[in-house]
């Protein structure tokens, strides 16, 4: 049985003030046990004061991105141990944006999944078309690429810890989310790919959770699919009362 799991990326927004103020809000909402596994990323400015704010809560905290190397020369990077020391239970890895506005290419993806493994720290693995390939009949082709590139070499026993997010590109800060059958599709796509290269066992256990556009209307269609887990939201992570809607929404 999958626990339902609700992710909030708040991209690049919120001062630590503002972070701060924001998670109270949250915890105060839904800091308790919803049932739901509840994850908030910040940006790494606000990661360690919202860390000190959860302690005691159900709420985890994850980061938005990482580099793979553990400590060096790499101005402007953080690291994996780094982020496993302030507290992240989590990190996004391969989102949208960083795979389309900063270039990053899947190879790269797994390196970052791999090196969080090995510091504990557990990759939310994003994939998605865009609208260009999914009009162009591409979109299986396209996510099951990015799903070899981004889960190369992690092994069956890695896979525990894996949660991947499928967000299809043109959803995402769009206002268009997928149906709740669109979506299916690709979960249902997304979990037998798990199955063929990590086993049953894998795919019946792995989170696959939706992200574009969700908003507190339409978590329950999208919640209501088999193979639908849960969401990874933006826009509506921003406002207390959205997230905490959504996430009432989740427990399905
Ligand atoms: C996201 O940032 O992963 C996302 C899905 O954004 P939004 O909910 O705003 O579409």
């Amino acid at each position: 049985m999958r626990r339902p799991f609700i992710a909030g990326n708040w991209k690049m927004h919120k001062t630590v003030s503002q972070a701060v103020a924001l998670v109270d809000e949250l915890i105060e909402l839904v800091g308790g046990d919803q049932g739901v596994e509840v994850v908030v990323a910040p940006p790494f400015t606000a990661l360690y004061p919202v860390a000190q704010r959860l302690k005691g809560s159900n709420l985890k905290l994850s980061a938005q991105d990482c580099f793979w190397e553990e400590e060096g020369a790499y101005t402007g990077e953080i690291s994996p141990p780094m982020l496993a020391d302030v507290g992240c239970a989590y990190c996004i890895v391969g989102h949208s944006e960083r795979r389309h506005v900063f270039g990053e290419g899947s190879d790269e993806v797994a390196r970052k999944a791999r090196a969080l493994l090995a510091h504990g720290v557990s990759p939310i693995v994003c994939v998605g078309e865009t609208l260009d390939e999914r009009e162009e009949g591409r979109t299986i082709k396209v996510v099951g690429s990015q799903l070899q590139g981004s889960l190369e070499g992690l092994s069956q026993k890695d896979m525990v810890k894996v949660v991947i997010a499928y967000e299809p590109v043109w959803a995402i800060g769009t206002g268009r989310t997928a149906t709740p059958y669109q979506a299916q599709d690709m979960h249902a796509f997304i979990r037998g790919w798990l199955g063929d290269s990590f086993g049953g066992g894998v795919a019946s256990s792995t989170p696959i959770l939706y992200g574009g556009s969700v908003k507190p209307d339409n978590i329950r269609g999208l919640m209501a699919m088999d193979d639908i887990d849960g969401a990874l939201v933006g826009g509506a992570s921003l406002k207390a009362s959205s997230f905490a809607q959504i996430i009432e929404g989740g427990k399905g």
